[in-house]
């Protein structure tokens, strides 16, 4: 069923010219032929049945859930409380402006005063580091006591230098794919090499001295991404330029409403458009031709096949292939390496470094996140093991989005996100249950160690009285979503350009949205400059459609 909140309800979209349709019902007959059919109802499959219903086109839009978002979605998690969480992806940085003013989005994204909170235990003393958004006196003092003024004075070089790729990439992300020549020869050559050209791990080590430091400034290189900072393949690398180059200015920033409602503006524009998007309706495969191809899916009425010019493909390539009919393949298939939590708290708990909680908790805290700790935790998962020291962070929504807790906001609550880093679905595939509750003890132990009262003694309890925490290892969020292997961005992200010499031939490689059939592209994370809750996988298949009628 539809999750209130999360889609726009059907009344409302009719009202305004479109067709929402809740689940398949006996009235609601697609047509036999679309221009388009989107595969995929995630917020990237709304984008690109927006622009492409606002062109003109004939738009079905086909989910699998009872409602639309995929991981861009709000959801009341825990019975008998009103607040509604950002389930899975909570923050946005790459959704560019353009897009938003473009598709007249309802979209409210507002500022974290918190940028990072780190705390720390040297020598037994409790203490941390302050990061604060924009850097004032507070961040120079934090770096000052715990590091030295050379390590911030390294760390503000290194973030200019950063921002001057930033400014570049950033905005080409919606238009043709420049290629790797066209932005080298626009960026400084020792930023580029530090970041495009050699493992990230040694600009890291070469450029600041601090454990501490080193372990914030890599984190963004293994969101989602489980690879050493010494990898070779230099998956951490782009992984970490994807969190530095949203809107050029790399910042994240949260949404009002939860992430429900980025996919509610979405959803709602694609229906005013004039696109068809049906729920509950679960793709089982696509069948091509020399100009089109045909869709097959399930609802609770049956089975049920369309014909379109273009079919878009919202699920990730590896879910793709199958549809196409290929079989399935574990040896490709993506590993997701994420735990995230979901906590719902009576208060906010003290830190033992005194600092206030509403200042450490409203950005990310980084938690057993040390450059040496991070290295030795992925050494352990690829080994096998759950770390034992599990690295993470945690942000609290609330503080800088009451809106989210309803009622709850009148008894002081405040939501909790806890993101783990390296723990690969491997690690829970003998025994999911017991590996999965090692690893919830291990993150709630590694934020205990900071506190002045253990977190559980914090957390609400549910109708049932049970305590409000949700947790999702990579298997859960493939059960949930579909993203194969649970991983965050349907796969390993690429660069943000084409390879000098690749082939640019078509408008979908020009795009960057191409899967080697004509009338069949992507249109999801798993495109070319796709990860993330951004649009610019669906803005630019939608382009790539345009492009060749
Ligand atoms: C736990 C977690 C935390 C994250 N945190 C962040 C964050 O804070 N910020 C950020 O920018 N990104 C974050 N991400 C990544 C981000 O959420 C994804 O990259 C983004 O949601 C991808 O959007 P999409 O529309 O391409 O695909 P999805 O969101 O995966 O949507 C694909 C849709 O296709 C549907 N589908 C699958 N198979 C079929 C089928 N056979 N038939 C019909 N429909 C089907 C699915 O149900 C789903 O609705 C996070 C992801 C996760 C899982």
């Amino acid at each position: 069923m539809r999750s209130p909140g999360v889609s726009p309800s059907p009344s409302d979209v009719d009202r305004q010219g479109g067709r929402y349709v809740e689940e398949m019902s006996a009235t609601a007959t697609p047509r036999p032929h679309y221009d388009v059919v989107v595969v995929g109802g995630g917020h990237n499959g709304l984008v690109s049945a927006a622009y492409l219903a606002r062109a003109g086109l004939t738009v079905l839009v086909l989910e699998r859930l009872g409602h639309t978002g995929g991981a861009a979605v709000s959801a009341p998690a825990f019975s008998g409380h009103d607040v509604r969480l950002s389930r899975y992806s909570y923050l946005v940085s790459l959704m560019p402006e353009a897009l938003m003013a473009d598709l007249d989005l309802d979209i409210r994204l507002t500022s974290r005063s918190t940028a990072s909170y780190t705390p720390t235990l040297r020598d037994g003393e409790p203490g941390g580091l302050l990061v604060q958004r924009p850097e004032r006196g507070k961040t120079r003092r934090s770096f000052r006591r715990l590091c030295g003024d050379d390590e911030y004075a390294a760390w503000q070089a290194f973030y200019t230098e950063v921002s001057g790729v930033a400014e570049v990439v950033a905005p080409s992300l919606l238009t043709p794919l420049p290629t790797e020549r066209d932005v080298r020869e626009r960026v400084d050559a020792q930023i580029w090499q530090d970041l495009v050209e050699r493992p990230l791990g040694e600009a890291v080590e070469r450029r600041f001295a601090d454990d501490t430091v080193r372990g914030v400034v890599a984190t963004d290189a293994l969101i989602g991404t489980f690879a050493s900072m010494h990898d070779p393949s230099l998956v951490q690398n782009r992984c970490f330029l994807y969190h530095l180059i949203g809107n050029g200015t790399g910042e994240w920033r949260v949404p009002v409403g939860g992430m429900g409602s980025v996919t509610d503006a979405l959803a709602a524009a694609a229906a005013r458009a004039g696109a068809e998007i049906i729920t509950g309706a679960g793709v089982s495969a696509i069948r091509t031709g020399a100009d089109g191809a045909e869709v097959t899916w399930h609802s609770r009425n049956g089975e049920h096949t369309v014909a379109a010019s273009y079919v878009l493909a919202g699920v990730a390539p590896w879910v793709l292939r199958i549809l196409l009919g290929e079989p399935e393949d574990p040896a490709t298939k993506p590993v997701g390496a994420q735990l995230k939590i979901n906590l719902l708290l009576d208060r906010l708990p003290r830190l033992r470094s005194g600092i206030d909680p509403t200042t450490a908790f409203a950005g990310t805290l980084h938690l057993a996140e040390d450059y040496s700790e991070l290295e030795r935790a992925y050494a352990e998962a690829a080994a096998g093991a759950v770390p034992s020291r599990l690295p993470g962070e945690v942000y609290c929504h609330s503080l800088s989005d009451p809106s989210i807790l309803g009622a709850d906001a009148a008894e002081g609550r405040h939501t909790l996100t806890y993101f783990g880093l390296h723990t690969p679905a491997t690690l829970f595939e003998a025994d999911p249950a017991g590996a999965k509750a090692l690893a919830v003890e291990r993150a709630l132990a590694s934020l205990d160690e900071h506190l002045v009262e253990p977190i559980a003694s914090c957390l609400s309890r549910d109708a049932e009285g049970n305590p409000c925490l949700e947790a999702k290892i990579p298997q859960d969020i493939e059960a949930d979503l579909a993203m194969p292997g649970g991983h965050i961005f349907h796969g390993d992200l690429e660069w943000p350009w084409a390879p000098t010499r690749a082939r640019l031939d078509t408008p979908a490689q020009q795009w960057g949205v191409q899967t080697g059939l004509d009338r069949v592209l992507l249109c999801g994370s798993g495109a070319r400059r796709g990860g993330a809750v951004s649009g610019i996988a669906g803005h630019n298949a939608a382009h790539a459609v345009l492009a060749s009628r």
